[in-house]
């Protein structure tokens, strides 16, 4: 008879582009955690102030409490002990250090929820997108609507002529775009 002794951590990817809804996955996810009784923390980058310090927030204005941490190192020392969920937002920002953390985290028995963009305004991987996408045990693609023609929209467009891979913002300099309508401006 094969009987599950052992209780198992995971990881789980949701990825796509911006306005894909990827918030509002992982705060549909997380809600689902109290139904659980399960202890869940929630953490996004610091950079990614565009709403509030507080609350993971997607663009449909659902909200999340969260906690604001500056990097990998930081997440770190701010997990609990007795935590069972860990959901970490826009961690295309996090350093190459977050690869080893969630892996660990699975592997002592977590389950570990990840939001983030794969691609850049340049359709390129972003950060430590491809790695986590590599080790995750679960993985949601999800598509937007693209603002053009209406089709399944992967890409993120850029609006501005930034030239950093990391610009923050929301729907003033960024819209999402199909394949065939996204453009790189120079
Ligand atoms: P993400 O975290 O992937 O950027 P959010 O979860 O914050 O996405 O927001 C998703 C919501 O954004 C949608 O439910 C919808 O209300 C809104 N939205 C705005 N523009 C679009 C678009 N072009 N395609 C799909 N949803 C859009
Ligand atoms: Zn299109």
């Amino acid at each position: 008879m094969n009987v599950i002794t052992q209780k198992t951590g995971w990881i789980e990817i949701i990825c796509g582009g911006m306005f894909s809804g990827k918030s509002e996955e992982l705060i549909r996810r997380a809600r689902r955690t109290q139904y659980a009784q399960q202890k869940i923390q929630v953490f996004k980058p610091s950079i990614d102030n565009r709403y509030s310090d507080e609350y993971v927030v997607s663009h449909s204005q659902m909200k999340l409490p969260s906690i604001l941490v500056a990097d990998t190192k930081e997440i770190r020392a701010k997990i609990e002990e007795d935590t069972q969920v860990i959901a970490i937002d826009e961690v295309q920002f996090f350093d190459e250090d977050v690869i080893e953390l969630v892996g660990e985290l699975a592997d002592g028995g977590k389950r570990v929820i990840l939001a983030g963009l794969d691609m850049d305004y340049m359709g390129k991987p972003f950060g430590p997108m491809p790695h986590l996408l590599a080790i995750a045990d679960y993985i949601t693609k999800l598509q937007a609507i693209c603002v053009k023609c209406g089709n399944p929209a992967g890409r993120t467009q850029r609006l501005s002529h930034d030239k950093e891979q990391i610009v923050v913002g929301a729907d003033n300099i960024y819209e999402a775009r199909c394949r065939n309508c996204h453009e790189i401006i120079d």
